[in-house]
């Protein structure tokens, strides 16, 4: 459990306890939700709020398997609306920018 999770609850009220999926729209206790990175870790996604989002634990699971571009930009959108393309712009240079490293 990192600090981006604190960070995303911080930012994101709850309605009455629940949360809802960013993917399926389920509705979930905080127990039960999964702060994901929309551009994953691995790919050296960044901890800050653009790059976040509430997922179930199923969503979060299926998502393993399947990370594409244009799924990224869709969540980045969602998470984000306007800012999107902000935060696309900066998370692509900070990509960018590591991977000259
Ligand atoms: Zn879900």
């Amino acid at each position: 459990m990192g600090i981006y999770r604190d960070t995303w609850f911080q930012n994101n009220k709850s309605d009455h306890g629940w949360y809802t999926c960013a993917k399926c729209g389920k509705k979930i206790r905080k127990a039960d939700v999964d702060i994901d990175h929309i551009i994953p870790q691995k790919h050296k996604g960044s901890d800050s709020l653009w790059n976040l989002q509430c997922l179930c634990k199923h969503c979060n699971r299926s998502k393993q398997a399947r990370i594409g571009l244009k799924e990224t930009g869709t969540d980045l959108l969602k998470a984000n609306g306007k800012r999107a393309v902000k935060a696309i712009v900066t998370g692509t240079a900070e990509i960018l920018r590591r991977k000259k490293k």
